[in-house]
């Protein structure tokens, strides 16, 4: 059994002392496993994130994050998640003193990507327009090559599997692509507001079919990232990315 959910959920309560404890004091050193992704399930506890009436987006992202983390860690890979279960991040930050909960929520995401240094953050979530026929999935970047190469993989395998044409976006105002350290990208994973994508994200064989295909870019991203670290002998350095 894999217990990267219970470790990643254990650094919160960890946080306060290892920020205040020196750090050259070995035996209060943590040794952390080198996470390939870490899955951000969106929204949770008090925050729903969109809805269509009962249905509410938090459920479906837990769904599916849980299922893409059962998947990429069926290939070998070593994804974390940092919710597994329907809370509210916002409560498990008691580091941050301000009044937004949103806020809160975001920083509390934020700090445990960067205390597990993934090779890269997904943050999973559904979309919603007034315009009932949108559907499909739609993928935000960063600002810098390797989240928008992750995207483009994301982008690509979501539109395979619900035959349409989308084209990945900069996400120029969302915290948790501007704070992060790591390649970071926020898949909205299809539409609320259609009544196709709404079936198929919450149908347990639809929600399987989802978890593959971001599995599926996610584990291309890493070995076509892994093939060009390998030194190349034909073509000069300048050119390797
Ligand atoms: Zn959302």
């Amino acid at each position: 059994m894999n217990v990267l959910p219970f470790l990643v959920a254990g650094l919160i309560s960890l946080q306060p002392w290892l920020t205040s404890t020196p750090s050259d004091e070995p035996s209060r050193r943590v040794v952390l496993p080198q996470v390939d992704v870490m899955i951000d399930a969106g929204h949770g506890g008090i925050d729903g994130g969109t809805s269509h009436g009962d249905l509410l987006e938090k459920r479906i992202n837990l769904e599916i994050a849980k299922e893409t983390y059962r998947q990429l860690s069926h290939k070998g890979l070593h994804p974390a998640l940092n919710r597994n279960d329907d809370r509210a991040m916002s409560d498990d930050n008691r580091w941050l003193k301000i009044h937004s909960r949103h806020l809160r929520d975001l920083a509390q995401r934020k700090l445990m990507a960067d205390e597990l240094a993934p090779k890269m953050l997904v943050s999973l979530h559904v979309n919603w327009s007034r315009d009932s026929s949108q559907r499909g999935g739609l993928v935000l970047y960063q600002k810098n090559d390797q989240s928008k190469r992750l995207a483009a993989e994301l982008q690509a395998s979501l539109n395979h599997l619900y035959q349409v044409e989308e084209k990945p976006i900069y996400g120029k105002t969302y915290y948790i692509l501007n704070r992060t350290r790591c390649p970071a990208v926020i898949v909205e994973m299809g539409y609320i507001s259609n009544v196709t994508d709404r079936s198929w994200l919450t149908s347990s064989k639809k929600q399987k079919e989802i978890a593959a295909a971001l599995s599926a870019a996610i584990e291309h991203y890493l070995l076509m990232g892994a093939q060009s670290a390998l030194p190349s002998s034909g073509a000069p350095a300048k050119y390797m990315n």
